[in-house]
């Protein structure tokens, strides 16, 4: 099955193959929500940019030794959603991400805003999250708003408890979010501390912090990337690791528990083609690793 076959559904379709979505493992869709964006809104065109850089980089994966193109994975296109209404698109979303685990298959995710993981996590039921993440997202409201993308891993630590939600590459944040973490006793990790610590290291400690969790669930807002690889991004913060760190890092921890990931917070605006592009490349990657431990 050839992608070259499929040019005029290049820009629809992640990666450019088409497969049913019974024969799927993995079930892909996109989620064009930016509603409570505070700095610079424009991650609803994330999806549509992801998909299009998708179908324009190479599909071997050096990591994994696989090809993408032996990934069955299966693209439902873009959720409706309902602008400025947060509460009922994480709602949509939710639903969705039930369908697919019902289905015996892996949630794939394309942002949009942060604030959409609330309700992947709400779908998967009982998963551990990994967020990489620049930011806590630890607020409990922002600007009044409770379902904010600045609040989104609050609301998962609620819903989850403490010990189910983990923040990887942390760098940007204000006192009262850093003082309600080290008091909840969050685990998390800095992104001055991984790349001190290597990512052998940075591994290791992550084993041992997932080592009790059934489910695992991997969120990244791209702005865990340094801005010089991924400046199209809504809150650019320096000090970032690079995309090698970053998939170091989920080699380390990807096993068959992994069940299910997203890509969030692509700006397209502000991106000079490196981030959509980057952003894809870890679509694919972690498909192939997920697809490499479960044994697909
Ligand atoms: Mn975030
Ligand atoms: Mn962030």
């Amino acid at each position: 099955m050839s992608r070259s076959f499929y040019v005029d559904d290049l820009s629809k379709q992640f990666g450019g193959f088409k497969r049913d979505y019974s024969e799927s493992d993995f079930v892909l869709f996109g989620v064009p929500f930016d509603s409570t964006s505070s700095f610079r809104p424009g991650s609803r065109f994330g999806p549509a940019a992801i998909r299009e850089a998708s179908a324009n980089i190479e599909t071997w994966s050096w990591r994994t030794g696989m090809d993408f193109e032996e990934v069955r994975i299966h693209d439902l296109g873009d959720l409706a959603v309902v602008h400025g209404d947060a509460s009922e698109t994480i709602r949509r979303v939710k639903e969705t991400v039930e369908d697919i685990v019902m289905s015996r298959k892996i949630p794939v995710m394309l942002g949009g805003e942060h604030t959409i993981t609330l309700g992947a996590l709400r779908g998967m039921r009982d998963a551990t999250v990994v967020s990489f993440d620049a930011h806590f997202d630890m607020r409990d409201e922002y600007l009044t708003n409770k379902l904010s993308h600045a609040c989104v891993m609050r609301r998962a630590l609620e819903e989850l408890g403490v010990g189910n939600v983990v923040i990887v590459g942390a760098r940007a944040s204000y006192r009262d979010e850093v003082e309600f973490v080290k008091k909840t006793g969050v685990n998390y990790v800095s992104s001055q501390q991984i790349m001190r610590a290597g990512t052998k290291e940075i591994g290791a400690w992550l084993r041992g912090v997932l080592a009790n969790s059934k489910k695992i669930y991997i969120s990244v807002d791209t702005d865990v990337l340094d801005p010089a690889f991924a400046p199209g991004v809504g809150n650019p913060e320096p000090e970032g690791i690079t995309a090698s760190v970053l998939l170091d890092i989920i080699e380390e921890i990807a096993d068959e528990r992994i069940s299910g990931f997203d890509v969030v917070e692509v700006a397209p605006t502000y991106d000079n083609g490196a981030t959509a592009v980057t952003a894809s490349k870890i679509v694919y990657e972690l498909c192939c690793m997920v697809a490499k431990s479960i044994g697909l």
